[in-house]
């Protein structure tokens, strides 16, 4: 009996994967699947063609264990940038993806500004592996906010939906409500770092009826790039006020040079 159970459950299982294997084939049929960045067409959906997989420039080991800067050169495992030692983050870690340059600018781009929210998940995807000892530490995970203002006419913020993605993944809590910006800052684009930091200080709050949900916690904030780290700084410090334990930082991309 227990063993014809146990065939039964292996061709249910058998079958449902054939089911899915069908509805993939005819999902590509309708939408042929195209390259994330580009026109091209691949063979599966939400991949990059070989162009721009050769183009993507992916951040590996050996980097920053403090600001994920990529080093030219191995000099052991914790090591960290001369940064990180002379202008210490508020934040512990932040890790990215790839260095933001062509390819990654057309994928932030394209979800920031072309409304392409179809970039999501699989942008959310590279970041799971890219963050995964962060990830590893069952952070509550929040995109950096947007102010009200802004919102409105952009209709949805990118890092929100990364952040999303991200704790839907990695089975992780997701609390959009722990953080909100108070201040409508101008565009960090076209500022040097002083002024970044300026126009961010100040910027975002705790409301106090979340303290509860972060006090002791381990913070995971996800935005799309890491420029300065103004911003990041600006949010991880409102958060550590508040209470929790520590913060990271994840994004897709980073614009900052290599460490050396
Ligand atoms: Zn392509």
């Amino acid at each position: 009996m227990l063993k014809l159970q146990h065939s039964t459950a292996a061709m249910i299982s058998v079958s449902k994967q054939r089911i899915n294997h069908i509805r993939a084939l005819i999902g590509n049929m309708v939408i042929p699947p195209v390259c994330l960045a580009c026109d091209a067409h691949v063979g599966d959906q939400g991949s990059l063609c070989p162009q721009c997989w050769g183009e993507m420039l992916f951040i590996e080991k050996p980097y920053c264990a403090v600001t994920g800067a990529p080093f030219g050169f191995d000099i052991g495992e914790g090591s960290l940038s001369a940064d990180a030692i002379a202008n210490p983050p508020v934040f512990a870690r932040a890790r990215a993806v790839a260095q933001y340059d062509a390819v990654a600018r057309k994928l932030v781009h394209g979800l920031k500004f072309s409304d392409r929210t179809d970039l999501a998940p699989w942008m959310a995807q590279w970041m799971v592996r890219a963050g995964g000892e962060l990830l590893n530490d069952r952070p509550v995970i929040v995109g950096v906010p947007l102010h009200g203002r802004r919102m409105f006419f952009r209709r949805f913020n990118q890092s929100a939906e990364l952040a999303r993605h991200i704790a839907k993944i990695s089975e992780n809590r997701y609390t959009p409500q722990i953080l909100q910006r108070i201040r409508a800052t101008r565009q960090q684009v076209g500022l040097r770092a002083k002024e970044r930091l300026a126009n961010v200080r100040g910027a975002f709050w705790v409301p106090p009826d979340q303290k509860i949900n972060i006090k002791g916690r381990r913070i995971l904030l996800v935005d799309d790039v890491l420029t300065t780290g103004a911003t990041l700084n600006a949010a991880s410090r409102a958060l550590l006020r508040a209470g929790a334990q520590s913060v990271d930082c994840l994004t897709f991309a980073r614009v900052a040079p290599d460490a050396n």
